[in-house]
């Protein structure tokens, strides 16, 4: 299955194969105050079909994680990092389109300790 998701203004937008069986909710600092639901998937499997120049990053406390927001409207639609050597993509599924959000389990998870 390929999902089509995008920021709220469209200078990102991106596909991304896989299915979806869960998503996490994490309590981190930063989770906390976006509200992402976030699914994860190897970057590969994630493609971009706008810019990268409209991509902007934030990292925090370590700095591992890649948090990519729109500069334009603000919506961050996912985050990258490398994850046991291996490149991943953690998805805000709230950005894709013709999904049942209320379908799809979500899971805490304890970001706080990581
Ligand atoms: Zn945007």
């Amino acid at each position: 299955m390929v999902y089509q998701g995008s920021c709220h203004c469209g200078k990102i937008a991106l596909e991304v194969e896989g299915e979806i069986t869960e998503a996490m909710s994490c309590n981190c600092s930063i989770c906390s105050r976006k509200g992402s639901l976030l699914w994860f998937v190897p970057r590969e499997n994630l493609r971009l079909l706008t810019s990268e120049e409209d991509v902007g990053t934030y990292t925090f406390n370590k700095h591992f994680i890649r948090h990519h927001f729109c500069g334009t409207c603000g919506i961050h639609p996912y985050a990258e990092a490398v994850h046991k050597g291996k490149p991943m993509a953690a998805v805000n599924i709230r950005c894709l389109e013709g999904i049942d959000l209320a379908s799809i389990p979500v899971k805490n998870f304890d970001g706080r300790s990581i």
